[in-house]
């Protein structure tokens, strides 16, 4: 069944390539090659083109002999990394993977790479009485779902997918929240602030009164906002004429997630309003721009679907004590949930993804690639 030492070379070929975003496309050939092997055809769409890319997303199907007799089903992995990912040389100690210190490693999300690979090695070599399945490796995850946003799932047979892109192997990623990006633009009234500091209004100011007035932070259980980053002013002697902030705001609960955009911006109104000042006998005051984007939706998986079920069942399977996990993030999970294809998150083991510290325990890749396997024969 599962090969332990496959599974662990495919993952180390894996982290070794080089993937930054928009640079997928030698891990895709990886997968290509890997997969051309065992008879399959993966084609790539036209995603990386259209986002500047080297690589599209690929998809491949797999047709048992049980297809059309069982359920079909989607399993998924992004392509590519953060920074800094480039060079990584991955260390094994005791059955943990690290990266050497200075790069990440890259498990986020090349585990999930590796443990699908394997399900398809294992799917032709063994027991051959499987449906359909379908297989995507999605680029452009890291930098905003680029590329799940960008596949076109018109042509997907399944209506249950599975993305395995989180830590805990017995965790079901059954809910994420909605996410808002936002870009304020306060425009001032720029003075010298030595000569006529009364002619100026300024935007730094109005800024600073915005912010302390809006609620950020953890909002309640299920929501959350933050300011990120400023910048604006030019010299201490000139009154600041523009300020860029940039934030956003996250809820499970999207009248929530509206309430907080709104009280953010009201905050920002206000402090305009708060700034007016008359020069010349003429009332003048400074102006917002906003710039709002969805960037993602929430979604919640029933624990009594099938999609929830059949993980569940194949990890009782297992021994491995399944449970359902709320996230904090958005994934590739949420694109598909809102394109209708009712969509989980697996984890394989990566841990502390994100930073150098990376790591990565082959006992977990182990059991993640055991359970997606369990999970295609339980169809039957
Ligand atoms: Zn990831």
């Amino acid at each position: 069944m599962v090969n332990a030492e496959r599974l662990k070379s495919t993952f180390l070929d894996l982290v070794r390539i080089d993937s930054h975003s928009r640079e997928e496309g030698e891990v895709a050939r990886y997968i290509q090659n890997r997969l051309t092997a065992l008879g399959l055809e993966a084609t790539m769409d036209e995603a990386g083109a259209k986002i500047g890319g080297n690589c599209g997303n690929l998809f491949v199907r797999l047709q048992g002999p049980l297809a059309g007799k069982v359920e079909p089903i989607l399993f998924c992995s992004h392509m590519d990394t953060v920074v800094p990912g480039k060079g990584v040389k991955p260390v094994e100690v005791d059955g943990v993977f690290r990266s050497s210190g200075d790069t990440i490693l890259g498990a986020d999300d090349k585990s999930g790479i590796a443990a699908i690979l394997e399900l398809v090695q294992v799917l032709k070599e063994n027991d051959k009485s499987y449906g359909e399945i379908e297989l995507l490796f999605t680029v452009a995850e890291e930098i905003g779902l680029v590329g799940a946003r960008h596949f076109d799932t018109a042509q997907l047979k399944s209506r249950h997918a599975y993305f395995l892109d989180s830590e805990f192997v017995t965790s079901i990623g059954v809910g994420a929240p909605s996410a808002y990006r936002m870009t304020y633009r306060i425009h001032g009234l720029e003075a010298h602030a030595g000569m006529a500091p009364e002619r100026g209004i300024s935007a730094i100011r109005v800024a600073a009164q915005a912010i302390n007035a809006m609620p950020l932070g953890r909002i309640d259980f299920e929501t959350t906002a933050n300011i990120g980053s400023i910048e604006g002013g030019a010299a201490t002697n000139i009154i600041p004429k523009l300020v860029t902030l940039r934030g956003e705001a996250r809820s499970h609960n999207p009248q929530k997630l509206e309430a907080q955009a709104e009280a953010m911006r009201r905050a920002f109104d206000q402090a305009v309003e708060n700034s007016a000042v008359t020069i010349d006998g003429e009332r003048v005051q400074a102006r917002l721009e906003e710039e709002r984007n969805l960037e993602y939706q929430a979604f919640r998986v029933a624990e009594n679907s099938l999609t929830y079920r059949l993980a569940a069942e194949a990890g009782a399977d297992l021994g491995l004590k399944m449970e359902p996990e709320i996230s904090g993030g958005g994934s590739d999970a949420n694109i598909f949930n809102a394109k209708g294809i009712e969509s989980v998150v697996l984890g394989t083991g990566m841990m502390e993804p994100h930073t150098v510290k990376e790591f990565l325990r082959f006992e977990d890749m182990l059991n993640a690639t055991r359970l997606i396997v369990n999970m295609v024969y339980r169809l039957r």
